[in-house]
């Protein structure tokens, strides 16, 4: 397959950039050939979203809604090209990527209601002829970042939202997954979504670094590593009115206690560790048990994973021989006691990125095992003896992005659950998601919170899961407007 990159409505020749290989972790093969996109292409789908931006965000919301159904619809009628592609781009099974593919489905479906319903609030002021309300005007053109672990549902939940409140925008996703936003442009140009509304470049970091600092890009919706987060907002931070969200890196503890249903906190804890081969940035990488049932935990949960996730079937490849590295140096780390299944996996791999899914006994909260983002399908158990305790270790980490609590008592889960230093904590269950729930992490997991309602605050609860989290719309500017008239 050759990409190209969609700018202003058509996709530009193939030979026009410098372009890189992009290959199938599963089996080390090629599979496409991406442009490396020059800063004179970045500047070209810049222009063309901000020439796009008076017309589009003056369009009307059920307009836009019918063009975010349309979108849906397409990529409906595709549903398995696009789940194909999506497995041998990032290496995930099929299984995996076909609910991937239903919830970018998803976004779109959301965002063309959401608008449609949307309310505004209006305060009474001491001064009976005066009443306030707010308006959200939509902000210009956002530069969307994605990372490689999901890439169409992650790209599309930063589309979507972008082009229903009214903005242009330039979408960029990672070097390492191109195919499936490929496809997607072609989408647009069968909905016929006009020119230059939503463009997509491919290219490395560079390329998005040249996207971030472009003059006309209004706001940055940004998923991927703490330590990119940092250079995006070293890059933009003398362009004070540039609006950041930054949705960063995850270690995450999954906290069991002794009342938990044993069966289902297994099957919950390995889901969240193992799910994607442990790419996913809300994986439960750490597990903290109760001492009181730490062992019967450990030997159900280690039989529990060897059965349900294998390599090549129930569990992908992982992205890139540098990710394969990567994870591969810190088991090394571990001693060979400390593994209660899996080990360190071969060197030179040239069959593809399989890694086996490695449970590792740990009592050293300080360890780079318990403190770094591995992303990989890797997973600490350790123990704790008091609730105190479980929240300090939970809590002993740099990064707050998600916590997973495994308790049947519900005072408990409110007490433990409001002190968790994360921004989403689920409760029995794990990768809830309902689209209304703001997400975003705390501490090193980032900044700002993309989805939500217009609640600036809120406390939620869920008949599964508790969500705690403060909102922030991501493409749009909240204005206050002072109605001044007489009544
Ligand atoms: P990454 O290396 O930070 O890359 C993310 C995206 O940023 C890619 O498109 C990348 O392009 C681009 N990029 C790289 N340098 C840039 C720069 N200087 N300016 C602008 N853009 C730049 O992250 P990744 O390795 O793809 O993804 C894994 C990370 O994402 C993990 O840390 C994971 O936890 C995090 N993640 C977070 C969430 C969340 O919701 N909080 C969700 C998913 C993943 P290239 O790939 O082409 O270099």
């Amino acid at each position: 397959m050759n990409i190209s990159n969609f700018i202003n409505g058509s996709h530009s020749s193939p030979s026009s950039s410098p372009s890189f290989s992009s290959i199938n972790p599963q089996t080390n093969e090629f599979i496409a050939s991406i442009p490396l996109s020059s800063s004179q292409e970045i500047d070209l789908a810049v222009q063309a979203a901000h020439a796009a931006f008076p017309r589009w965000s003056a369009t009307s919301r059920a307009q836009r809604s019918a063009y975010l159904t349309a979108i849906a619809d397409a990529i409906h009628a595709r549903h398995e090209e696009f789940a194909v592609w999506e497995s041998r781009d990032q290496g995930k099974t099929l299984a995996r990527a076909r609910v991937e593919v239903d919830r970018a489905i998803a976004n779109f479906r959301y965002f063309a209601t959401f608008i449609l319903h949307e309310t505004s609030t209006a305060r009474f002021t001491p001064d009976e002829r005066v009443l306030t309300y707010e308006h959200r005007s939509a902000r210009g053109v956002f530069a969307l970042i994605s990372p490689w672990n999901m890439p169409l549902y992650l790209l599309t939940w930063k589309i979507a939202p972008c082009l229903a409140f009214g903005c242009t925008g330039v979408a960029k996703p990672s070097e390492l997954t191109s195919i499936t936003a490929y496809l997607l442009s072609e989408i647009f140009v069968q909905v016929r979504l006009p020119p230059g509304v939503m463009n997509i470049v491919y290219g490395d970091g560079s390329t998005g670094a040249d996207l971030v600092r472009h003059g006309f890009i209004q706001g940055i919706s940004f998923t991927g590593g703490t330590q990119t987060g940092i250079r995006i907002r070293q890059d933009t931070a003398a362009d004070i009115q540039k609006h950041l969200s930054l949705e960063l890196g995850g270690k995450n503890a999954t906290i069991v206690f002794d009342d938990a249903d044993l069966d289902a906190a297994v099957d919950v804890a390995a889901k969240a560790a193992f799910e994607n081969q442990g790419e996913i940035c809300l994986c439960g990488s750490r597990i903290y048990i109760h001492q009181s049932i730490y062992h019967q935990f450990v030997s159900k949960f280690v039989e529990h994973v060897s059965r349900t996730y294998i390599p090549g079937d129930t569990l992908g490849a992982v992205i890139s021989l540098a990710h394969y590295n990567k994870i591969r140096s810190y088991l090394t780390l571990a001693k060979q006691e400390d593994f209660l299944l899996g080990g360190v996996p071969p060197e030179n791999p040239t069959n593809g990125y399989w890694i086996s899914p490695c449970i590792l006994k740990n009592n050293d909260n300080q360890s780079p095992l318990c403190q770094e983002e591995i992303f990989g399908p890797v997973v600490t158990v350790s123990p704790f003896d008091t609730e105190e305790e479980a929240v300090s270790l939970a809590n002993d980490s740099k990064y707050g992005l998600a916590a997973i609590l495994l308790t049947k008592d519900g005072a408990r889960m409110r007490r433990v659950g409001e002190r968790l230093q994360a921004g989403l904590v689920w409760v029995n269950c794990w990768l809830v998601r309902e689209l209304g729930t703001p997400f975003g992490g705390m501490k090193a997991s980032g900044v700002g919170r993309e989805g939500g309602s217009i609640l600036k605050m809120c406390f939620v609860w869920f008949v599964f899961c508790i969500a705690l989290c403060s909102m922030r719309c991501i493409v749009c500017e909240a204005n206050i407007y002072l109605l001044n008239r007489d009544i």
